[in-house]
């Protein structure tokens, strides 16, 4: 006998009369400017692979060669024995990177987020969050039991007013490169106003590490913002490093205090070690190849060029992150279908990931992209956008 889930089948119809119902395709390709999707040949421009290095054979040999040495499964937490010379070597070296005392790995960007802002705060404390924050921003700022407060995106005089004098603690959280909208926080005047107000500072750097910053070491590096101004930074591997795994890098304070009381580290099987010299290995093309962010720069700005020829709806930002407002949620499936027939990959977004009204295109590039691929996807974007 089954056990009846009474309800859902009607939340599932629901959410496909209102266009909401979220599919999977599925891929039988490695990642890649040219993807296979349910058996289709396609152009991707939707996935965080920013450099182009989620299939690059350096990073794929440092993967297979440490998986002869490490095996595949890390076997515990970190805290137990999953704790390898691989995950210690990359710690190391994406502290001196990020020109922080230390850096602590996690095994999701997600768990990061949740795991920091829960061990940092408790009832009694305050939390702002930009209102555009990231999913886990906010999840671990409801988790964490602190007050949870949201103010205007990128508007620091709204944040002003919202923080009061409190003798406990309050943290103020943002993405760098907001996530479906591309554009970037003003973190030196959150930096400066979280002086002012005795506040700690977090920046969730996702899309911004390895892209933004002379050479790669994302929004604090562009913006020149020391430990002291941005004392908590959070970084992903699974973006522009091409690989997976997340870190926080900081004080030795905060990265003593993640090891002793985030529950999302503590209580979870560490990454394999082969992710972590596959990483190492990452490191080293991001911080030396900086051709990858200046062709990045360059396809953004002639995409940019091109699309405002065509009269194309974009946002006010730079990043590799381009996003098409549509607005109705159906109209942005509907020609996220159409280009998909095309040969282009290019997601919808839909509420709840972002606000009701603002369905849009979420168009991403990667260094591997050429001129003629955007040409293409321009052409595309004329026709199924009028
Ligand atoms: N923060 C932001 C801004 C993100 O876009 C994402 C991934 N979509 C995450 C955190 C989570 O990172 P991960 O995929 O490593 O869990």
């Amino acid at each position: 006998m089954t056990v009846g889930f009474s309800g859902l089948s009607e939340d599932l119809e629901d959410r496909k009369q209102q266009n909401l119902y979220r599919t999977r395709g599925v891929i039988s390709t490695p990642q890649g400017i040219y993807v296979e999707i349910d058996g289709k040949q396609v152009t991707n421009f939707c996935s965080n692979d920013y450099l182009g290095l989620a299939n690059h054979p350096d990073i794929v040999k440092s993967f297979k060669n440490a998986a002869d040495n490490y095996g595949v499964g890390s076997g515990s937490a970190h805290l137990i024995c999953g704790h390898s010379a691989a995950h210690h070597a990359l710690e190391e070296e994406l502290a001196e990177f990020t020109g922080r005392d230390r850096v602590l790995l996690f095994s999701t960007g997600y768990m990061a987020n949740v795991g920091v802002i829960s061990a940092l705060l408790s009832r009694g404390d305050q939390v702002f969050e930009d209102k555009l924050n990231h999913a886990s921003l906010l999840d671990g700022g409801l988790l964490s039991g602190a007050r949870f407060k949201r103010y205007l995106h990128n508007d620091v005089e709204d944040l002003d007013q919202k923080i009061k004098p409190m003798s406990s603690r309050s943290l103020i959280v943002t993405d760098g490169v907001f996530s479906m909208d591309g554009d970037i926080a003003p973190l030196p005047e959150l930096a400066a106003l979280a002086a002012k107000k005795n506040a700690w500072l977090m920046v969730d750097d996702a899309h911004g590490f390895g892209v933004l910053g002379k050479s790669g070491g994302g929004v604090v590096q562009h913006y020149g913002l020391s430990q002291l101004e941005v004392p908590i930074v959070m970084g992903t591997l699974g973006k522009s490093f091409g690989t997976f795994g997340a870190f926080i890098a900081g004080s030795e304070q905060l990265i003593e205090t993640l090891i002793q009381q985030a529950r999302t580290y503590i209580f979870t099987t560490a990454f394999p070690a082969a992710i972590a010299e596959a990483s190492r290995t990452s490191l080293k093309i991001v911080r030396s190849e900086n051709w990858r962010r200046e062709k990045l720069t360059h396809l953004v700005n002639y995409f940019r060029t091109n699309a405002i020829q065509l009269g194309l709806q974009l946002s006010a930002t730079a990043s590799a992150i381009q996003p098409i407002l549509i607005g109705d949620s159906q109209r942005a499936v509907e020609i996220s279908h159409q280009l998909l027939e095309r040969g282009f990959l290019v997601s919808a977004i839909r509420p709840p990931t972002v606000p009701k009204g603002k369905a849009r295109l979420r168009i991403t590039f990667s260094a591997n992209h050429d001129e003629q691929q955007l040409d293409q996807l321009l052409d595309a974007l004329n026709l199924v956008c009028r």
